[in-house]
């Protein structure tokens, strides 16, 4: 078993969890590597998220002494970063791990954080399998993502691919392996973990088809493509090739809107996804450019809208009450809404106290447009012409 800090890891020029991206935009992960890595506060808990993970695997599959867990859960928790969530989602991600381990027949092999070697398929390629359990010709490999923004299926993975690809280099002189189960735990996302199985020989065949495409990736070489891959590419907001695209756009703006057909509508949604997000980034680093003393042209930093806060709220509203303002006018007592709750009492408890008494009514949300690719299924109910927007088109 190898074990890796999970903040020390290195990353590889193509790394695994970027080949969603290098597969299709084949030079990102060279001009990736020339800007800076910025580790976002998500991106940290999300590690802290992993450590915890482990250490609970650890102590059920390799023996970790009750005291140096406790001592480290406690070290863990004392963590700035630390959220009580964290704790359920890792005893979800250890209680699928044991509901595969204990179907088997017999006690099968379990590595936990095993780094992977990748280079037949990705020069200089490597990678760490969260959790990977052999046993009966079946290969599992389960990954846990602390992410709640962007639901990550396992189905045609890549990343979870080439990992699958590196755990059968390891492991295949030793065990005779007919099948790879993949998963990934998700719970912000998901209830369920989301799992996907393909037998070796397919496995083996998709790592062959894309030897020439990582050659490509790691040599810089090839087209520029923007699509749903760019969306956490460092080079997202300067891209000049996803700028020019995102631009675009403005070619189809002046045309009136009953002039365009749905499916030039469908064009156009496409081309703008992400159009929000990338101005907003855009804007962001040229503040940065500009707070620094740079010249971004046209441009300048002002300060923002104030606000007012309280010197001493204690002392303010100690005051306020000696001049005989009533309790009632200073605070604001109100309930908290069912996802508030679930989060301080915990899934369990909200489960038993809530939900099964039928305390709580599960209301669908409002549909939102999606692309096609989109693994949610699709809304299926027909809404009524008199509640749908009027002439989306011409409006
Ligand atoms: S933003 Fe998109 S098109 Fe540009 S380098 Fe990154 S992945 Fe490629």
């Amino acid at each position: 078993m190898t074990n890796i800090a999970h903040a020390e890891r290195d990353h590889a020029l193509l790394s695994a969890s970027g080949a969603h991206r290098w597969l299709h935009c084949t030079p990102s992960a060279r001009l990736e590597a020339t800007l800076p890595d910025t580790t976002s506060e998500s991106a940290k808990r999300g590690t802290l998220a992993h450590e915890i993970g482990e250490l609970k695997l650890q102590k059920v599959f390799s023996g970790l002494t009750a005291r140096k867990y406790n001592a480290t859960l406690k070290k863990f928790k004392e963590h700035d970063l630390y959220e009580p969530v964290i704790d359920q989602h890792t005893d979800m991600y250890l209680e699928y791990v044991q509901k595969i381990v204990h179907a088997f027949p017999s006690p099968p092999y379990v590595a936990i954080e095993r780094r992977l070697d990748l280079t037949e398929y990705v020069p200089e390629g490597f990678g760490t399998g969260d959790c990977i359990v052999i046993g009966c010709k079946q290969l599992h490999i389960i990954d846990y993502k602390n992410g709640q923004g962007v639901p990550v299926p396992a189905e045609n993975n890549p990343q979870m691919m080439l990992y699958a690809l590196g755990a059968l280099r390891a492991y295949r002189m030793l065990y005779d392996i007919e099948t790879i189960h993949m998963a990934i735990v998700q719970p912000k996302v998901w209830d369920q973990p989301s799992e996907w199985s393909i037998p070796v020989a397919d496995l083996l065949a998709w790592g062959e088809s894309i030897k020439p495409i990582a050659q490509k990736a790691f040599n810089g070489e090839g087209e520029y493509v923007v699509g749903s891959h760019c969306g956490f590419c460092r080079a997202r907001n300067t891209c000049r090739a996803r700028v020019e695209q995102l631009m675009s756009v403005e070619d189809k703006a002046p045309m009136k809107p009953p002039l365009i057909s749905w499916d030039e509508v469908g064009d156009v949604l496409r081309r703008a996804e992400g159009l929000v997000s990338w101005y907003n980034g855009l804007k962001k680093l040229a503040l940065a450019e500009v707070l620094k003393g740079g010249n971004v042209s046209g441009w300048k930093a002002v300060a923002g809208r104030g606000s007012r806060e309280y010197a001493d709220l204690d002392k303010a509203f100690e005051h306020l009450k000696a001049n005989d303002i009533d309790e009632a006018v200073l605070y604001i007592k109100q309930p908290l809404t069912p996802a508030q709750l679930e989060k301080e009492l915990t899934k369990n408890v909200y489960k038993e106290l809530l939900e099964k008494p039928g305390h709580i009514i599960s209301k669908p949300g409002a549909p939102t447009l999606a692309p096609a690719d989109d693994p949610r299924p699709a809304f299926s109910d027909q809404i009524k012409p008199e509640d749908a927007f009027r002439d989306p088109v011409g409006s």
